[in-house]
């Protein structure tokens, strides 16, 4: 029988995914004529399609944009992507994180100071994609282990190590451990971002006193991803669900030993599928589990 719902310390929207909304929203408001996503402005079914019903375009490429204004996602590009659209006479609004934006700084002053850049990273995501754009002939990317493994010995270059900002930071440290036993000298900057760590860290908190942790998300989510499989691999069970409705009333039916359940979301996860969440595990328990809101200390990121 369920008897507690505990929402995570940190869940949900992050400053840039917050931001990235504010700047659409405004864009939106004030443009005179056809305003364009490029892809999708966070990974969140429901905030892409918030925008589609404010008459928000969505393409998936600048040679499907022919005028009006163009808005760059949390994820950011490649320069040439901006160059491309401004080239055909787009306003090109910028809502790149600036926790992405600090990784293309972070690889321009290494690669300007002769280093080969590898990054750890998903090879096709978003970000990835923007951050390999601005460097492209100095960067490698290595999705994981073996592949970093793999890569050349490059006994006669500099080397600089960076990494999606979404990524866990025990898989990093030991991507770090590893690029140091092959390259002693490599210079390692840690590009996680502070949401991303605070997140994973609250999972953590929450996994001793549930039976069962739900990450509310979507699949192309990766932090939401990342927070779900680190939710499996310290909790008996773990789901990620894209909304309320994906929640099965038999994963807390007779016969279970579910008497508390963690809820927590992605950093592109709006509000109120958190609380619809909570609403429906109410719901399952009969009203009587209690929901406990361990508190946050700072909403800023
Ligand atoms: S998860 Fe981090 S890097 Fe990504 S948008 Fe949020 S604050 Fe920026």
């Amino acid at each position: 029988m369920l008897k507690k719902i505990y929402l995570a310390r940190y869940h949900g929207f992050c400053m840039g995914v917050n931001r990235a909304i504010n700047i659409t929203e405004d864009t939106a408001a004030r443009a005179k004529g056809r305003v364009t996503i490029l892809k999708e402005i966070v990974h969140n079914e429901a905030v892409v399609e918030k925008f589609r019903r404010q008459d928000v375009e969505q393409a998936f490429s600048v040679d499907d944009v022919s005028d009006g204004t163009l808005i760059i996602s949390a994820h950011g590009v490649s320069p040439e992507v901006i160059a491309q659209a401004s080239a055909k006479g787009l306003k090109v609004v910028d809502a790149t994180c600036p926790l992405v934006s600090r990784i293309y700084d972070i690889i321009n002053e290494a690669v300007s100071e002769g280093c080969h850049i590898i990054h750890y990273g998903e090879s096709d995501h978003d970000e990835t994609a923007g951050i390999v754009g601005h460097a492209s002939k100095h960067i490698t990317v290595a999705g994981s282990y073996e592949q970093l493994l793999a890569l050349p010995e490059w006994k006669d270059r500099k080397l600089g190590l960076t990494v999606q900002t979404t990524a866990h930071k025990d898989e990093f440290a030991a991507v770090v451990k590893l690029a140091k036993e092959k390259w002693p000298e490599i210079r390692v900057f840690d590009t996680i971002c502070n949401a991303t760590t605070q997140r994973q860290a609250a999972i953590l908190e929450l996994a001793p006193k549930v039976d069962l942790i739900l990450v509310v998300g979507s699949q192309t989510s990766a932090n939401s991803k990342r927070l779900a499989s680190i939710s499996e691999s310290v909790c008996a069970q773990a789901h990620l669900i894209g909304t309320a409705a994906e929640i099965d009333p038999t994963w807390f039916g007779d016969g279970t030993v579910v008497d508390a359940v963690g809820v927590s979301a992605g950093a592109s996860t709006p509000q109120f599928l958190v609380e619809e969440v909570l609403k429906r595990l109410s719901e399952i328990s009969g009203g009587k589990a209690e929901t406990i809101l361990l508190k946050t200390a700072d909403t800023t990121s």
